[in-house]
């Protein structure tokens, strides 16, 4: 059941110890050990002789049972409750080594730390309300941040631009909620004496639609969107891709071992990540690992955002209909379309904008002289309803932009029981207090002030260790 989380000391059970490498795996100059929890200050009396001064770098042996130096190197001490994650918190600096870090690892669970879980040092940060759940999210964002606007947008969450956003949303709604709870007491339902205005309601509702509009482009920079390319053979699918790709090289194969796989590349038309899928891999197969590999595409095209159907229009009979296609690619008819006659350096047709009497979109392309590729850039950035790296303020992820938009839908009814009500048509404040209580609900999940163990299980398991 969800329960609110955030601020709250940990469980009522002491919590244990735990301790990990931080640094990648692999050979580095340096490799850092944290040890955080009730035991760490024990621990560094056994490991490096005593308990460092606060948060002063200081040189120590890194020592085994015997006594004797495993490595040396700096070790900083975070008493509780100034620490990362709020607990008392020891990272030790040694050289960046895997038999090393294994060896002080080894050590440090010896001395009674268990490993920790992925993204258990940034959980046990929100546990003890040294972050909220969007900017921990924020920092998983910026680790795994493959462009410079997803990390200046990353960077922002986690100084919680975002946050602050849904903290002055909830605050209003607050009051707006104590105001109309208090009602509940006049035996008469008498709301028309509280200090409410109609545009209370409309402020509210603005405000968070433009801070829903602002986690959409922040979304769409963190994830992007799915492009899947379909047609006939030869229609020019693989051309299209390296075209827009720019490189070869930036083409991966995603399925070693089938005969022919699935061919992905991940583009940015102005910092709109889009990924796309070449459907060449999907056919009829009775190879058993090729049939996996285009299994997992069909999984892949179910999650498309958008399909691209090529057709080449230099050939003498159109091939199949854009209908068949959809049909064999088992695509969601809610996916839009956009159909893409290729190869016009040879049909001579012009490049431009049509809808197809089926309410497509058609774009005439030549993937081999790049002509109309600029239309095909600015028709994904539309569909994506993008409008440029500029307009991300904050990273969001979709579960922000969901939670935005249950929230509006529960400021509307509200909105819409407050204004019956004025009417005489009551509907009692009974029903607007509980819009509002969901509203605030809804916005309460971004930060984890409303929070499921289900929910932080999911989002701090993508986390790497150590983090
Ligand atoms: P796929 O089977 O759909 O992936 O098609 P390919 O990308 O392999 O292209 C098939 C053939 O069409 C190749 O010989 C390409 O060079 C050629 N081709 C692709 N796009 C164009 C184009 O815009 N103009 C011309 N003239 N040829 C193209």
């Amino acid at each position: 059941a969800p329960s609110s989380l955030a601020g709250k000391p940990l469980a009522s059970s002491a919590p244990d110890t735990i301790a990990a490498v931080a640094t990648a795996p692999g050979v580095g100059a340096i490799g850092i050990l944290r040890i955080s929890g009730p035991a760490a200050g024990r621990i560094a009396e056994h490991l490096i002789g005593s308990v460092p001064q606060p948060r002063l770098a200081t040189l120590r042996r890194f020592v085994d049972a015997q006594g004797e130096a495993i490595d040396q190197g700096v070790a900083l001490w975070f008493p509780a409750p100034h620490s990362f994650t709020g607990e008392n918190l020891l990272e030790l600096q040694g050289h960046g080594g895997p038999i090393v870090l294994d060896l002080l690892l080894a050590r440090a669970l010896d001395l009674g730390a268990r490993p920790a879980r992925p993204g258990e040092f940034s959980e046990r940060a929100f546990l003890n309300g040294k972050l909220d759940l969007a900017q921990a999210e924020a920092i998983a964002d910026l680790i795994q941040a493959g462009t410079a606007t997803q990390v200046r947008l990353a960077t922002r969450s986690l100084q919680g631009v975002f946050s602050r956003r849904v903290n002055a949303l909830v605050e209003q709604l607050t009051r707006l909620r104590a105001l109309i709870e208090a009602a509940l007491d006049f035996p008469d339902d008498e709301l028309d004496a509280l200090p409410i205005a109609d545009t209370d309601f409309a402020t509210l509702i603005a405000a968070t639609e433009t801070l829903r509009a602002s986690s959409q482009q922040g979304e769409l920079i963190r994830d992007g969107l799915l492009v899947v390319i379909a047609g006939a053979p030869n229609a020019g699918k693989s051309s299209l891709l390296n075209a827009l790709a720019g490189t070869d090289a930036a083409i991966v194969t995603e399925i070693p071992g089938t005969t022919r796989d699935l061919l992905r590349a991940e583009i940015q038309i102005d910092g709109l990540p889009i990924r796309l899928v070449d459907t060449a891999g999907l056919r009829p197969s009775t190879d058993l690992v090729e049939q996996e590999g285009i299994r997992r595409a069909r999984v892949q095209i179910q999650q498309a955002d958008h399909l691209l159907l090529i057709i080449d229009d230099q050939a003498q009979r159109p091939d199949s209909s854009v209908q068949a296609h959809l049909a064999e690619l088992e695509l969601d008819p809610g996916v839009p379309v956009t159909i893409l006659r290729n190869k016009i350096d040879r049909s001579g047709r012009p490049t431009g904008k049509a809808i197809t009497p089926e309410g497509h979109t058609e774009l005439a392309c030549s993937a081999k002289t790049g002509a109309g590729l600029d239309d095909l850039r600015s028709h994904l950035k539309t569909i994506a309803g993008y409008r440029g790296a500029d307009a991300g303020e904050f990273s969001a992820r979709r579960r922000h932009v969901e939670a935005l938009r249950q929230g509006l839908k529960h400021l509307k009814q509200a909105q819409q029981a407050w204004a019956e009500q004025s009417g005489h048509r009551c509907p009692g404040p009974e029903l607007i207090a509980e819009d509002l209580r969901l509203a605030q609900y809804a916005l309460g999940e971004i930060t984890g002030e409303i929070s499921s163990d289900d929910l932080l299980g999911r989002i701090f398991s993508e986390f790497c260790i150590g983090k």
